[in-house]
C-alpha cells in the first residue's frame, strides 16, 4: 500500500496503472475509519484493479459553529484498516495542498441542498461538491462509492456527476450499523455512554415509521408526528428535522407515495447526528 501526500506524485503514480489498462476506484473519506468506511473499500476492491482511499477533514464542509478543530482523528489505525480491507493508495492531502490561498472556484449543485442538511449547514454541499470535484480531477476514477447513510450527499453527488458529464460511476452502498442499529459514524465516539444508549432512537424511530407505512399509514405529518414523540422522550435529543421527502426531488411530501425518503439529523447531548431510510411505497387507494 503506498501513501501519497502530494497531487503531482500521486498522479504520476496512478498514470502507470491507467497505461496497463487497470480500473481506478476511489473511496472519499474524512477518516477515522469505521466498518462503515471499509464496506465502501470493499465493494470498490470487488469492482476494481486499484482502490484508492482519500482520507481529508475538508474544511469547506464546516460551518463556523461545526466540529472542524475536534474532528477525530487516527491515521495510525487508518492505515492499518485501510491495508487489511485491500486499498492500494491512501491519498491524504493538507489544507495547503487542496487549497491553494486565492483559491475562489466552488462547484454547487441548485435545488437537492436546499432542504435537509442543507438548512441548518447552508455551505456544507458546495464543500462536500468542490472537494469531490477536485478528488474526482485528481484521481479521475472509473468509479467512486459513497455511503447511504448521507443519503442527501449520495443524491446531490450523482446530480452534479450527470449536469457536468463527469465521466465516472457513482456507487452507493448500505449503512452499515451497530447491532442495536446505531448507524455507524466517526462522530459516535463523541457520545457518553448515556448519550450512547439514547443515540439507537433515530433508528427505533425510523423502523416504527415503516411498520406505520407498512400498515397502510400515508400521512406524512402522522408519522413525522410519531418520530418526533418518540424522539423527545430522550432527554439529550434536540431535534434538527425530521423530514419525509421524494427521493428525486428531495422535496417534503404530504402523502406517502413513491419512492420516499425518510431522514433524520437529531443532535444527541452536543453530536448532531443523521439516519435515513428510503422506502418504495406504492399504495393501491
Ligand atoms: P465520512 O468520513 O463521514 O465523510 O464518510 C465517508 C464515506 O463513508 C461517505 O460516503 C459516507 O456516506 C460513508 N459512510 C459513513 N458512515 C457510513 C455507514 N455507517 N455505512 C455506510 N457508509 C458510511
Amino acid at each position: 500500500m503506498k501513501i501519497f501526500n502530494d497531487i503531482n506524485e500521486l498522479r504520476k503514480h496512478l498514470e502507470i496503472y491507467r497505461t496497463e489498462g487497470k480500473t481506478i476506484g476511489l473511496v472519499p473519506t474524512m477518516g477515522y475509519l469505521h466498518k462503515g468506511h471499509i464496506s465502501l473499500v470493499q465493494k470498490s476492491v470487488k469492482d476494481n484493479d486499484i482502490t484508492v482511499l482519500s482520507i481529508y477533514v475538508n474544511p469547506t464542509q464546516f460551518g463556523p459553529t461545526e466540529d472542524l478543530d475536534k474532528y477525530p482523528k487516527d491515521l495510525e489505525n487508518d492505515k492499518k484498516l485501510a491495508k487489511e480491507a485491500g486499498v492500494d493508495v491512501i491519498f491524504i492531502p493538507t489544507n495547503s495542498v487542496m487549497y491553494l490561498d486565492n483559491h475562489a472556484t466552488y462547484v454547487n449543485v441548485d435545488n437537492l441542498t436546499d432542504n435537509l442538511c442543507g438548512k441548518s449547514r447552508p455551505t456544507h454541499f458546495r464543500g462536500v461538491t468542490t472537494i469531490v470535484t477536485k478528488l474526482f480531477n485528481i484521481v479521475q476514477p472509473n468509479g467512486a462509492y459513497f455511503g447511504q447513510k448521507d443519503a442527501q450527499q449520495a443524491i446531490v453527488i450523482k446530480k452534479m456527476v450527470k449536469d457536468l458529464n463527469m465521466p465516472i460511476d457513482i456507487i452507493i452502498c448500505p449503512i452499515v450499523r451497530e447491532n442495536d442499529g446505531l448507524a455507524l459514524s466517526s462522530r459516535n465516539t463523541y457520545l457518553n455512554t448515556e448519550e450512547r444508549n439514547q443515540a439507537t432512537i433515530l433508528y427505533e424511530s425510523l423502523q416504527k415509521s415503516k411498520e406505520c407505512i407498512k400498515n397502510g399509514e400515508q400521512s406524512a405529518t402522522i408519522i413525522k408526528d410519531m418520530i418526533k414523540e418518540m424522539i423527545e422522550e430522550k432527554p439529550s435529543a434536540t431535534i434538527d428535522y425530521i423530514s419525509i421527502v421524494n427521493e428525486d426531488t428531495l422535496e417534503d411530501i404530504d402523502y406517502i407515495q413513491g419512492n420516499i425518503l425518510i431522514a433524520l439529523a437529531v443532535k444527541i447531548g452536543q453530536t448532531r447526528l443523521i439516519d435515513n431510510l428510503r422506502m418504495e411505497v406504492n399504495l393501491i387507494c
